[in-house]
Formats: C-alpha cells, structure tokens, sequence
C-alpha cells in the first residue's frame, strides 16, 4: 500500500515524492518495479504528476493574465514537452532542433518564440516559416529575416531581446546586464528598432532574461520592475504597439542543504501590480513569464544502480552504472563554483537510517564522476538503486553523453 503522507527522510529533505515501504515512488510505482519497467539503469524519470502540481501552483500564485511559457532547453524530452505545451500557454526554444520538437509536440506556433545569441540564416528561415516569433539579438538577423519574409511571402514576427542596463542580483547565472553575447544593449535598442522598422517587420514586443536559478523573491521583483520601466521607456521607439512582454523567469529551486524555496507570493502580487499599469502605459501588452528549471527540475529523478561497494583506506565508494556522463549537473562541472551534493538517496532503502558517509561515484575514469560525496546514507550494496532529486531541468540534454562509451541514458515521463 502506498503510504502518500510520509515524505523521504532528511537526507533527500527537497522533493515532493513520496515513500512505499522501503521504496521511493514515481510515478505511482515503487522504484525496484518502474526500474523492471523501464529494463535497465541509468534512466531519468519525470513525474507527470509533480508537473502538473508545479504548474498548478504557479497558476494559482500569479496573476490569470500573466503568461507562462516553458523554455524548453531546461529539458527537451519530446513527451515531456508535449505534457507541458497543453498545459501552458507558450513555449521558448534555443534553436532549430528545440523547434522541431516544440512543433512536433502541438505547440501553437503563435505561442512560440525563439531566442539566442547565433541564429543561423536557415534557423531564422525555418522560424519564419513556422510563424513564430524571433527575439532578435542582433542588427545582423533583420536582413536575414527580412529576406526570408520577402523569400517566403510571410510576416517575419519579432520581438527585440534587451540586454538590460541592470543585473539579476544573486542569481546562479547572469545572462543580462554588463557586456554579454544574449541581446542587444538597451542603449543601442532604438536603432534596432528603427532597423525593424525600416525592414519591415513584424514588431510585437520585447524579451528581458537577467539571469536563471535565483532563490530570492526581492531580487526577482526587483529585476521585473526594472526590466518592466526598460520596456516602457524602450516601447517609445517602437514601430508597432507591444503585443508581448517577455520578462524572463530566472525561477531557482533549491539543491543544497540550506537553500529556501523561493517565496511566490510576493512576485505574484507585484505581478499583479504590473500587469495593472500595463493595462494603463501598454494596454495591448501580455506579460510573459518563461521558466526552464522551475517548472521541471524538481518532478525528476535520475536512477542508477549499485555495481559494486569498494572500501579504500578506510572510505567507502559507492560504483554506480550511472555518473557525469548522464548527469553533468549532479557532479557539480555544469556551472558550480564550488561543487555540492545534489540531495542524493537509496531509493531501496528509503525507511533505513543513515547509518554511513560513502561516496558515490560512476563508472568513468575520472575523479570527476562523483554523484555524492562523503554523504549520509543508508547502507547500501549492489542491485540497490541510488536516487538523484532535483534532476529534471538539465540533466540528459545537458550531459556529454558520448564520453567513455558508456550506453546513452533512458527516459521516461511517468
Ligand atoms: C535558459 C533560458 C531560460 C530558462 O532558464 P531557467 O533558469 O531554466 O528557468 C529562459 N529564457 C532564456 C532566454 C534562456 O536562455
């Protein structure tokens, strides 16, 4: 019987699945039976449930008029996109490849918007072919676009992604503010503008992205009010109305011990404040929010199983079939500073106590395939399956999978 109250204990404290007995459970499933499912480990598992949840909890803390789109490149799995797309109101790709799966997965294609910093000719094509909209990030792309508009006989849709004049402070990862490749700086955006103008596109608004995994609710506040009195002021020099505010997302969950959940309820009300005086100075305007990590990252697990348990010198090691080629994210190479565990279990074990500090590790030759290290644990042995929370945004996508030949990993949305 699935006991639905019980949480796992403290050394997962972070996630919102549930225990069975000995077991974690996804999906519904005790883990030992969704491995048997599955046929073999590593393999990631999304739970549709926990999405659902997650999107459900977002909708109920902003305003109904604010937008949420999925930024895919967080996690690019075909039936996990096709999951989210009906459940939210847009999605953002990073490339021709992302819009494939995004088109693929049912996506309105008027929903659809496209960012980064190198676009191809044939990316910018196939963009306008499709319908959707390009955040423009450089003078370089109008040409191209306005080419393709011509070349085709359709409408080249844009929007104007703004490297802003500020910075998303304590966010894990800066991507606006100061010199940087994403966007263009605010104080060359009216002459991109006029460019847009001059080349006849298809105006229809702008995109602002500070900065991702951020914990802190004020400073995200903060960046939305800024990047919103950016765009009034930038709005000015437009060549047609705002139809779409993209004020990016940068929504961080937490992975390490000591790390607070973000606090929604203060971006929700101060959403709803902006989307009233937008109603006001942009009355055409949609405010957008675009999430990656938030959305996805805490409803996946990535599973692999023990191989063999090693003692050197005293320590423990845990050999896994599992490791940074599947989860470069969890070894700590994509992005940290300083590396930290990732909240790590035994998925086998999950009512045993953590009786000693072991590290995990996988088969790769190279000390930087650790999963955990010197970790609290239950004892484990091999056939035991070790469990990685908070893996659902950049995990498989994001790993050099290639690397030491070992088998490409599985996934699954349960
Ligand atoms: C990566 C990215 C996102 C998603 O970031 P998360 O931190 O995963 O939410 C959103 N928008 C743009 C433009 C991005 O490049």
């Amino acid at each position: 019987m699935t006991d639905t109250t019980r949480q796992p204990p403290a050394h997962a404290p972070m996630t919102g699945f549930t225990v069975d007995g000995n077991e974690l459970v996804v999906g519904g499933l005790p883990l030992s039976r969704l491995a048997a499912r599955v046929g073999r480990t590593p393999f990631y598992a999304y739970d549709r449930g926990l999405l659902d949840a997650r999107i459900a909890e977002l909708r109920a803390a902003l305003p109904p008029a604010v937008k949420l789109h999925y930024a895919m490149k967080a996690n690019p799995m075909a039936a996990l996109v096709a999951h989210i797309a009906q459940r939210v109101d847009g999605i953002d790709v990073a490339s021709g490849g992302e819009l494939k799966v995004a088109l693929d997965a049912g996506a309105d294609p008027h929903e659809i918007s496209f960012a980064g910093p190198g676009k191809s000719e044939a990316e910018l094509r196939q963009a306008v072919a499709a319908g959707i909209m390009v955040n423009v990030e450089s003078f370089r792309e109008v040409p191209v676009l306005a080419a393709a508009s011509q070349a085709l006989g359709l409408p080249a849709r844009v929007s104007v992604r703004v490297n802003p004049d500020f910075e998303l402070k304590s966010s894990g990862m800066k991507m606006g503010g100061g010199p940087k490749p994403f966007g263009v700086d605010a104080e060359e955006v009216p002459r991109l503008l006029a460019a847009i103008g001059a080349a006849g596109l298809a105006f229809e608004g702008f995109h602002l992205f500070a900065g991702s995994q951020n914990l802190r609710a004020e400073a995200i506040v903060e960046a939305q009010r800024k990047s919103f009195e950016l765009a009034l002021r930038l709005a000015e020099h437009a060549p047609a109305p705002v139809a779409f505010l993209n004020l990016g997302g940068g929504f961080g969950i937490p992975y390490f011990p000591g790390e607070r959940r973000l606090d929604l309820a203060p971006i929700g009300a101060h959403l709803a404040a902006l989307v009233d005086e937008a109603a006001s100075h942009l009355p055409q305007a949609q405010i957008v929010l675009e999430l990656g990590r938030y959305l996805v990252g805490e409803a996946g697990v990535y599973v692999c199983r023990v191989l063999d348990r090693k003692v050197s010198r005293g320590h423990t090691f845990l050999v896994t079939d599992g490791g940074l080629h599947h989860h470069l994210s969890a070894s700590g190479n994509f992005g940290q500073v300083i590396r930290k565990n990732y909240p790590v279990a035994i998925g086998t074990r999950m009512d045993a106590a953590d009786t000693e500090s072991v590290t995990v590790v996988g088969p790769l030759c190279t000390p930087l395939d650790l999963l955990a290290e010197r970790m609290a644990l239950p004892a484990a042995a091999p056939g035991d399956l070790v469990v990685v929370f908070q893996s659902g945004a950049y995990g498989a996508s994001a790993s050099p999978q290639a690397f030491l030949g070992h088998p490409a990993v599985t996934e699954v949305l349960v």
